[in-house]
């Protein structure tokens, strides 16, 4: 008998997210927009400390409605992170703009602020720089947020937070997300809280923000008759599910502390394995582990990534590639790339040796043995050794 599929970030409701449905339900407020979306905006530019909150119907919205604020048009650049999920950068093409990908650095797999340096001073020496950098804390980590401010500041060049996948994480007790001229999260069915899918952009600029409701809302002018001057999408998010973000926001806290408590459990059993290495946490940065990533060198472990993700396959459970840097994607094949340095690529190379395993919340202890075990059964298979999992350990 296969075990039931263990799942690389399941939603995890807290039971609450009914009460606001039902509310609304009874009050009829299922559109448009309503008390629920006041509250969840109200509320998440509380929690992280933000000026305005805009919720919209997906973490890619949220991208695209700031590339549009900061006027981003056919033959702009925006330079954007390399080592990420392509909803990062399909915005830019939206927008007829094109992108320029900048490697990451070792420490936090996020933007190296190296790259980032190089690519600008060639960018003004052309006298074309780019509209705007849109810097990804990967898997919950932030980048070197004080480096590529510093560097993007003396440019003159606003950032754009995609913090996607950080969200409750900080740097130097700030929260992320809240780096940038905007910064956007997701609440995407397999993020740290979901809505089953929405986003949010948030900002400290008030007047920038109102036309972000603006053109999320169709761009209607304010005319008796509906009028329209520019293009507007529609990008808000419905009351019903920002009535499950309200409730899946309270327990934010123990969903990080899950996720934290899982890459410990699977670090303590797993990190002392030959050529395998967790992502690191960079001083000062507290981490959400929103997937628990660590790379393997091959030639050390005697397994490859592709090797494990096969036997976790097999095992009902679903492990990842860390994702395929854009630099690589056949969709960005004319785009430039700049890597860390001379002959260090480091996204490419976490590409080739990383691998994310299965993070979600609410997984059991059983289930992460079950992970655990796999990964050691998998490399004592492949090698004839016979490391075995220290349960009492961890
Ligand atoms: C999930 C994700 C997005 C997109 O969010 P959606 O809500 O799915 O549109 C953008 N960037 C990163 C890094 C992501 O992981």
């Amino acid at each position: 008998m296969v075990n039931p599929k263990i799942y690389l970030s399941p939603p995890h409701m807290s039971g609450r997210e009914q009460y606001y449905l039902m509310e609304a339900f009874k009050s009829n407020w299922i559109a448009p927009l309503g008390p629920n979306v006041d509250a969840f905006e109200n509320e998440i530019a509380a929690y992280v400390g933000a000026i305005e909150a805009v919720a919209v119907n997906s973490g890619t919205a949220a991208i695209h409605l700031a590339l549009s604020l900061l006027s981003v048009t056919k033959g702009d650049k925006v330079f954007c992170s390399t080592l990420t999920f392509v909803a990062s950068a399909n915005p830019i093409l939206y927008q007829g703009a094109e992108p320029v990908f900048i490697d990451s650095e070792p420490d936090t797999w996020n933007m190296s602020p190296t790259a980032l340096r190089k690519a600008l001073n060639e960018a003004a020496l052309k006298g074309k720089l780019p509209k705007a950098v849109i810097i990804v804390n990967l898997y919950g980590q932030s980048a070197r947020m004080d480096e590529l401010q510093l560097i993007c500041n003396y440019y003159g060049i606003p950032i754009i937070e995609d913090a996607a996948e950080s969200f409750g994480s900080t740097y130097k007790d700030k929260a992320s997300g809240t780096f940038g001229k905007y910064g956007i999260y997701s609440f995407n069915g397999n993020k740290i809280i979901t809505t089953s899918g929405g986003g949010m952009l948030v900002s400290d600029e008030k007047e920038t923000m109102r036309q972000a409701r603006y053109l999320a809302t169709q761009a209607r002018d304010s005319a008796p008759y509906y009028q329209h001057s520019v293009v507007g999408y529609n990008y808000r998010m419905s009351n019903l599910l920002a009535g499950v973000g309200r409730a899946q926001l309270h327990v934010l806290e123990s969903r990080v502390d899950a996720r934290r408590r899982i890459f410990d459990r699977y670090y303590h059993a797993l990190a002392d394995l030959p050529g395998v290495n967790f992502m690191p946490e960079l001083a000062g940065t507290r981490s959400n582990r929103w997937l628990t990533a660590l790379t393997i060198r091959e030639e050390k472990l005697g397994v490859s990534v592709r090797q494990i993700v096969e036997s976790m396959n097999k095992a009902n459970i679903e492990a990842r590639h860390v994702w395929k840097p854009l630099h690589l994607q056949p969709l960005f094949k004319d785009a430039a790339y700049y890597s860390h340095t001379e002959d260090e690529h480091i996204a490419e190379d976490l590409f080739q040796t990383g691998i994310c395993l299965p993070s979600g919340s609410n997984m059991t202890e059983k289930e992460q043995n079950s992970v655990i075990n796999c990964f050691i059964n998998t490399v004592n298979d492949a090698k004839k050794t016979i490391y075995y999992f220290r349960k009492h350990e961890v």
